[in-house]
């Protein structure tokens, strides 16, 4: 019944990865993957899926210059409701680093991505401002690293442990598996568990399906009711945001 539900919420595109898919060139889609993971914070990710394509509607690539002025980045903040998200005031100096990181590597990741390997890309991804420093798992740099499989090869290594997402966590706390006690290293060793645990064939689709629970497109409905209405959902047992 769980493989059931995680193999068809695996097939759902993940927001940024679709958002980043919707320009035109490769490098450009990358740039803009790598935008939503440094900003991937604070935020869901319908809410994250939005602020992106408003900021789109204003900006071709995120790494051309001019770069983007603060009141057009400040005003697609206000459109999208989000003026008391904790990463607001940071908004503009995170797209601003980012646009720095990519022009510095000639704007082409897809190149820089194929001839670094996956701990390379980690540690140089951490000289972007608020992708990581505060943590030494660097948590969205995980979730740039997995979701840049979909674009691009990286070089020769392995990849570092899946990210942790809000849907995950709250598995975790709906089968009672969840401690809040545990340290952040030793969380994303309890996630990849659980990721493993529910898909051995391929945790990463455990991974992919597991954000997409009980996670918020808007105040009344979920991502996951895509897949299967409530009332026939294989996990609605584990699931109090049932309806
Ligand atoms: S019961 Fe509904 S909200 Fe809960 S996981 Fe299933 S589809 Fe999503």
């Amino acid at each position: 019944m769980i493989s059931e539900w995680i193999s068809k919420a695996s097939q759902l595109k993940d927001p940024l990865v679709e958002v980043a898919d919707k320009v035109e060139n490769l490098p450009a889609k990358i740039n803009w993957l790598l935008l939503g993971c440094a900003l991937q914070q604070g935020i869901n990710l319908a809410e994250l899926q939005s602020f992106l394509i408003e900021l789109q509607k204003e900006i071709g690539d995120v790494a051309e210059l001019p770069a983007p002025a603060e009141n057009v980045i400040l005003s697609a903040i206000s459109k999208c409701k989000l003026n008391d998200w904790s990463l607001a005031p940071q908004t503009a100096g995170i797209i601003w680093s980012v646009g720095r990181f990519v022009r510095v590597r000639k704007n082409r990741l897809e190149l820089w991505a194929a001839s670094h390997s996956p701990s390379d890309i980690w540690r140089e991804c951490s000289e972007i401002f608020y992708m990581g420093k505060s943590s030494a798992l660097r948590p969205k740099i995980l979730n740039f690293l997995h979701r840049l499989v979909s674009f691009s090869p990286m070089g020769a290594g392995a990849l570092p442990p899946l990210p942790a997402s809000a849907g995950a966590r709250r598995w975790l706390i709906q089968t009672k598996a969840y401690n809040s006690e545990e340290s952040p290293k030793e969380k994303l060793k309890t996630v990849n568990s659980l990721y493993k645990e529910l898909f051995p064939k391929k945790p990463a689709l455990a991974c992919h399906a597991l954000q997409f629970f009980a996670e918020p497109v808007n105040e009344n409905s979920h991502f996951c009711q895509r897949i299967y209405p409530c009332n026939l959902c294989p996990v609605a047992e584990y699931c109090r945001w049932s309806k």
